[in-house]
């Protein structure tokens, strides 16, 4: 007999007055709200998200919107992972409250004209350099977001680290009366971080892929043991090529300002990297 997964209960809410509604039917009844912002496809990760959500809150919602301001022309805003009935019934079965979902025009009517510009840990060095229309995109959404469901805090992964650090400072510099929480890493048994574009991996690519964390996990002990950071680096660099990544970067920050380090006394440190197996680009970092 084949398990049919069971029909997804959770409400789902397409417009801003049907959104608005029920957050001020929850603050009417003063229950705290929290607020989980995904692109859908959903895995253990973001589930591990919407747990620490319920833990904290007294009513969740989980935006789903696939944000076309935060992928280049030459990204994969189409051919992303877009798994609704699955992420339905994920988040019922979580007895997650509402999901939020809106339409590209919804977020981004004819006439739309505003984009954020955010400075600081979006301009260190990472992720700008490689994606420069990333973090306009993903504080644009995110305000957009927090501004709309105004919930008493958002939780975010520190899968994308610098993602959280700019989303942190840009809600701090904006006077966005919701506190930011992180949440680390939820990982395959391998030790790849799960993330949605897992999926685009070959069989030969997911195999490789566990590459990533074993290395940064190496690099740290090393440079816990006394090893100079260059050449940590430039070792943990050959080997992440060595099958079959072509690296973006890979670096060590200091964890906080995600300014660069030149020993581990500049710390506290996180080493953070970014490299493409195929067409497939994947992210990774760890405290050290
Ligand atoms: P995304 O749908 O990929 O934009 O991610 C939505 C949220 O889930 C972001 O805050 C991510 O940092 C977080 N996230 C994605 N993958 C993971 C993971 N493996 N562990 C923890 N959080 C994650």
């Amino acid at each position: 007999m084949t398990r049919r997964s069971k029909p997804a209960t959770v409400q789902v809410l397409r417009t801003l007055s049907a959104m608005r509604t029920w957050t001020a039917r929850a603050r009417g009844k003063g229950e705290t709200v929290a607020l989980v912002p995904t692109m859908g496809a959903l895995h253990a990760g973001h589930l591990a998200l919407v747990r620490l959500a319920k833990r904290r809150a007294d009513r969740v919602i989980v935006s789903i919107f696939v944000n076309p301001a935060q992928f280049a022309p030459n990204e994969d805003f189409s051919s992303y992972p877009r798994t609704w009935d699955a992420d339905a019934a994920a988040l019922s079965e979580l007895s997650v409250d509402a999901i939020w979902a809106p339409s590209v025009a919804t977020m981004y009517p004819d006439g739309f004209a505003t984009k954020l510009v955010p400075g600081g840990p979006a301009l260190a060095g990472l992720e700008d350099k490689f994606r420069p229309h990333f973090f306009g995109g993903v504080c644009t959404v995110v305000a957009k977001l927090l501004l709309q469901v105004a919930p008493d805090f958002a939780t975010f992964g520190e899968k994308d680290y610098q993602q959280l650090k700019v989303v942190t400072a840009m809600a701090r510099d904006l006077d966005i009366p919701t506190k930011i929480v992180g949440l680390p890493t939820v990982r395959e048994k391998d030790g790849l971080a799960m993330s949605s574009r897992n999926a685009y991996l070959s069989a030969n690519e997911r195999a490789a892929a566990p590459t990533l964390h074993r290395v940064l996990k190496q690099c740290a002990a090393g440079l816990k043991a006394g090893q100079s950071l260059a050449a940590t680096l430039d070792e943990g660099t050959a080997q992440i090529e060595s099958v079959g990544f072509a690296v973006d970067y890979l670096e060590a920050r200091h964890a906080e300002t995600l300014a660069k380090i030149a020993t581990l006394a500049d710390g506290p440190a996180r080493l953070l990297v970014a490299a493409k197996l195929g067409r497939t680009r994947l992210i990774d970092n760890i405290g050290v």
